[in-house]
């Protein structure tokens, strides 16, 4: 049996079609424009492959509840045109499949928990460091919701005073995707995050705001796993700097297995960047 990925981003559209052992056949890429035009791609992209379902794994706010009257609408984005946009309601109706969808991050997580580094651990969190921060967070083996859904990379960290830098969160002054996303790295030292490699201060306070966050996740999510994925995260320089901050930062409060080995806890995505595309497909099994 086949089915449709979507992993739904403000600036692409990564259509898949996939069977249920994770194997993709097929794969397109679209440009994120106005849903008129964009959704319109879908659709011809999907039409004829037999597909069975559909899962998406969005960018958001989203709308989550199932007895909500806008259920599968993207709510305020600030991305043009997808204001209150019903993609799960049209993608359905066009291709008359069940819908399954999730936030592009619980996308994520849910990919690295059915065939990366999560499978088999029954709470993780999942945090995209990229354009924006965001994060995905599974307890007792479900996506977890709540309210609205979870949104990690507003968490307030509290801006350090060497830092010269300004937020890039219009809403937030000290937020984590304020100081730590791409285009905040960015902001602060006048160059893309991709041509600092070799700028040791530049890591170092990256880290120090990352492992600030996951240490505060650590204590209210409690989760046994901690991925860390998006374009920044390429660095892979980053990991044992985030590791250092986070021992320092809980200062052997939380003492488990599992924080005694920070190596095995705080890790790079495992899925090559697919980890969001087979959540999706992992959605669209899972749709009802
Ligand atoms: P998006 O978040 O838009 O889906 P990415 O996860 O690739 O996409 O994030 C893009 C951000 O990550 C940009 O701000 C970019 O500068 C930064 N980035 C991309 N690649 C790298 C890299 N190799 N090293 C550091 N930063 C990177
Ligand atoms: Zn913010």
């Amino acid at each position: 049996m086949n089915y449709g990925a979507i992993e739904a981003g403000g600036t692409k559209m990564v259509c898949a079609v996939g069977d249920e052992n994770g194997k993709f056949l097929d794969r397109a890429i679209f440009p994120t424009t106005t849903p008129s035009e964009t959704i319109k791609l879908i659709i011809d992209y999907f039409k004829n492959k037999d597909i069975s379902a559909v899962g998406i794994a969005c960018f958001g706010p989203v709308d989550l509840d199932k007895s909500s009257k806008t259920y599968g609408y993207i709510t305020s984005t600030p991305k043009r045109g997808w204001e209150n946009f019903d993609i799960v309601g049209t993608v359905k109706r066009e291709l008359g499949v069940p819908v399954g969808f999730d936030t592009d991050v619980n996308g994520s997580l849910l990919g690295e928990a059915t065939y990366g580094c999560a499978k088999g651990v029954s709470d993780a969190i999942y945090i995209t460091v990229g354009t924006g921060i965001g994060g995905g967070v599974m307890v007792n083996g479900k996506l977890l919701h709540g309210m609205l859904h979870p949104e990690l990379g507003h968490m307030r960290i509290g801006k350090r005073d060497s830092d010269q830098g300004k937020s890039v969160c219009p809403f937030h002054d000290d937020c984590f995707e304020g100081l730590a996303s791409g285009p905040s790295i960015e902001s602060r030292w006048g160059k893309k995050a991709d041509l600092l490699a070799d700028d040791e201060s530049v890591w170092k306070l990256e880290a120090e705001y990352i492992g600030t966050a996951l240490v505060n996740y650590c204590m209210c999510l409690s989760p046994k796993k901690i991925i860390l994925g998006g374009g920044v995260m390429h660095q892979k320089q980053l990991f044992p700097l985030i590791r250092k901050v986070f021992k320092e930062k809980n200062n052997g409060y939380i003492s488990t297995e599992l924080t005694r080995n920070l190596d095995e806890y705080i890790v790079p995505a495992s899925l090559n960047d697919d980890q969001g595309i087979l959540g999706a497909l992992k959605l669209a099994m899972d749709a009802d």
